[in-house]
């Protein structure tokens, strides 16, 4: 099969760029092994949001110009970063996730621990503030749903207190809710939102309101609109007074709704998506890429003009961490990283960790590096790329889409 371009990963990168593509006329396949870091996604995109001794910062493109050189926004020029950065939430609200926020100021998000934390978009039906104590209320209502094992309310009364707010906590359930907890592992906020619709959320919106009493606010779990933000609507609607989701700790509702209306918008603008497939192999012809195989498609291999590797980090496998080195396992790609093993990482875990920088190298223009060479049609965006320290820094999801939007305006 021939195709313009061919994508290695599909999440917010991957998709990014397939998406931008495929709207500019192109024949683009993303194949994608898995999960995507979107799955663990708090309701909120970063751009930059701390600096250097993780202060946080107000606006993020002005603080991009303290950044080293090496990293991928100074790398894709500033202006890039300022003129794409606008383009993400149309994107989203385009598949169906609206998201709030601007680049040119962060805003403030609340997270499942009661902390705040700064975000450049947060998704519309979570809590996004100016500053972190301009609560417009007094009074809250911290509901959750009896038996949930990813919510925690008593660590977000906590933090709530320490910002002035009276929080009451209570828990609702209803039928559809009882039945799923005959197996307790059902209890994840995911599993949830699969059931709450229909004559569920009526019922469920019932009890929320019964159990909020006199309060101005009410905090949930995030457990509701896994496909689309529909459901969520109708709960939020239902509830008659301002009504806010919680991202909770393990796989997040909006997280993997996003990815999954990015995966549908993307194959309804007329991409390939190969979900669950894995490349397992690149054919080369000195520098060139021609084509790739995966376990789905061993003996009908996939060739394109160009591809984008997208496939992630550490966490998503896009790199591998052996014994001696990092390594890029599927096209034998060139990364950066230094020292040995030792030095990768700090024992305490709770400071900067070297492996965070590490990536897949390659020239100014996003091009891998193999055996020394630059290839001529392979391209590396988003955590694959090294420079970046998403954790610290508050920089993941505009890495990964900015990086995305950039190549993908290279190769159109
Ligand atoms: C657990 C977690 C939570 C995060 N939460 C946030 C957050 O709340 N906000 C934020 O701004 N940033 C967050 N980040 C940072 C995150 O890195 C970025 O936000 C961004 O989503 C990364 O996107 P990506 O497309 O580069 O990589 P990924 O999301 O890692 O996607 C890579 C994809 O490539 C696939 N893949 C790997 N190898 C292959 C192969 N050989 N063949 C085919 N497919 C392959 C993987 O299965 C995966 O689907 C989080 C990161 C992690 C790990």
């Amino acid at each position: 099969m021939k195709f313009d371009t061919i994508i290695i990963g599909g999440g917010l990168s991957g998709l990014s760029a397939g998406i931008s593509l495929v709207k500019a006329g192109q024949r683009v396949a993303v194949v994608s092994a898995g999960q995507s870091s979107l799955h663990f996604n708090s309701g909120s995109f970063e751009l930059m949001g701390y600096d250097e001794n993780h202060r946080p910062v107000e606006n993020p493109l002005e603080a991009m110009k303290g950044l080293d050189e090496e990293h991928p926004y100074r790398r894709m020029g500033l202006d890039n970063v300022a003129r794409l950065a606008p383009q993400v939430a149309p994107m989203l609200a385009d598949a169906g996730v609206r998201m709030r926020g601007t680049a040119a100021r962060n805003h403030w998000r609340l997270s499942p621990m009661g902390v705040m934390k700064t975000a450049w978009l947060t998704v519309e039906d979570h809590i996004a503030l100016d500053s972190p104590d301009s609560f417009p209320w007094k009074k809250a209502a911290i509901i959750n749903i009896t038996g949930l094992l990813d919510f925690f309310p008593r660590f977000l009364e906590t933090g709530l207190r320490k910002r002035g707010m009276e929080c009451s906590l209570a828990e609702v359930t209803c039928n559809e809710i009882a039945e799923q907890r005959v197996s307790a592992t059902e209890m994840r906020a995911t599993n949830i939102a699969r059931v709450l619709q229909g004559k569920a959320l009526e019922s469920l919106a019932a009890e929320i309101r019964q159990a909020a009493g006199d309060a101005e606010v009410i905090f949930f779990p995030s457990a509701a609109g896994l496909e689309s933000m529909k459901n969520a609507d109708i709960l939020r609607e239902l509830a008659g007074r301002p009504f806010y989701f919680i991202p909770t700790m393990s796989t997040s509702v909006s997280g993997v709704r996003c990815q999954m209306t990015l995966q549908k918008y993307f194959r309804r603008i007329g991409g390939y998506y190969m979900i669950g497939d894995v490349v397992s192999k690149g054919n080369f012809d000195g520098n060139r890429l021609l084509s790739v195989e995966t376990r789905n498609f061993a003996s009908d291999r996939l060739s394109a003009d160009n591809f984008i590797f997208a496939a992630g980090s550490f966490y998503s496998h896009g790199m591998v961490a052996t014994p001696s080195a990092i390594v890029e396992p599927v096209l034998g790609l060139d990364t950066e990283y230094r020292g040995s093993r030792p030095e990768w990482y700090n024992e305490d875990i709770f400071k900067k960790q070297p492996y965070m920088k590490f990536g897949i190298a390659t020239d100014a223009d996003f091009r891998a590096i193999r055996d020394g060479k630059t290839t001529e049609n392979i391209y590396v965006a988003g955590s694959s790329l090294p420079g970046a320290d998403s954790v610290n820094e508050g920089s993941g999801a505009g890495v990964a889409a900015l990086t995305a939007l950039h190549i993908a305006e290279k190769i159109k």
